[in-house]
């Protein structure tokens, strides 16, 4: 119970970059939520645009590259791996015959999960008042693991910030290296909407309609982080791009040389926030559970 009562009054004092109005928000799980919707076999989530490098091992290098990180990097500590566009990593156990490239959705939107890093009771908040975001805002529940099959199971290894994208069936960690990967409620958000079933933003079909890719700026072997998704892949949900999504990377995504790699085609957005889930974050989660 008093997890609940946790959730509640972290849920009552939270404070959002991007206020959002919960009344034009239907926190309630729908009663017709079934498999058809969140996990039948035509829900599967594409990721065959993630490349190579998202069907590995977690790797020390991503770890002590992210303990470079500070709080005046120009980008996001979860674009520092060198795992599929930085973040994504598919156990290779996972990739089964034929399947490699797909996982599910988590049916009903019940996410069991188990802290299970070495975490200070202030990190421990972090990813709490995370928690508490989805709670308040999306039709995603999380419970406390309890024997389940399929759970999550938050790490804290020394190899950076890194998630697979939807269930895979089984443990599979979201991990959230110290005290990096904590810095920001934003990056918990984030990785946990990978294990939800998200990918980038700027990955969607048609992110050139809205950012300029430089490439010449781009680390050299790091131009596949830029990929695109396949049109056919269907994460938008109807959602408009979203400059402000918590799944954006930001200006200096895998940059060589301190400047862009990304740009808005219009003026006056910034790009990369990590304080909170935006509208379009809340709107595409709800618009999977429904
Ligand atoms: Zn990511």
């Amino acid at each position: 119970m008093w997890v609940y009562l946790t959730l509640l009054l972290l849920s009552l004092s939270g404070l959002d970059l991007v206020p959002l109005s919960t009344k034009d928000i239907d926190i309630s799980i729908p009663d017709d939520l079934d498999h058809n919707s969140i996990d039948g076999d035509g829900e599967d989530i594409d990721l065959s645009s993630l490349g190579p490098d998202a069907y590995g091992t977690p790797n020390n290098d991503s770890g002590d590259s992210l303990s470079t990180w500070s709080e005046s990097s120009l980008m996001n500590p979860e674009e520092m791996g060198n795992y599929g566009q930085g973040d994504i990593l598919m156990p290779p156990h996972h990739a089964r015959n034929g399947m490699k490239d797909k996982t599910s959705r988590w049916p009903n939107g019940i996410i069991p999960y188990s802290i299970d890093g070495h975490f200070t009771q202030e990190q421990k908040d972090t990813i709490m008042r995370a928690i508490a975001d989805y709670h308040r805002l999306t039709c995603l529940r999380f419970v406390p693991y309890n024997g389940q099959t399929d759970y999550i199971s938050i790490t804290s290894a020394n190899t950076g910030c890194w998630s697979s994208v939807g269930r895979i069936g089984s443990r599979q960690e979201v991990n959230l290296q110290t005290p990096g990967c904590l810095s920001k409620k934003g990056t918990v958000l984030h990785e946990i909407l990978h294990a939800v079933g998200f990918t980038h933003e700027q990955s969607r079909p048609e992110r050139d309609d809205y950012v300029t890719i430089n490439y010449n700026n781009v680390k050299p072997g790091s131009e596949n982080n830029f990929k695109k998704s396949d049109s056919s892949y269907t994460s938008g949900y109807g959602v408009p791009y979203d400059y402000n999504s918590v799944m954006h990377y930001s200006e200096y995504a895998f940059s060589r040389n301190s400047k862009k790699t990304i740009e808005p085609k219009v003026g006056g957005v910034k790009l990369g926030q990590r304080d909170g889930l935006s509208r379009g974050d809340v709107r595409k989660v709800n618009a999977m559970c429904s």
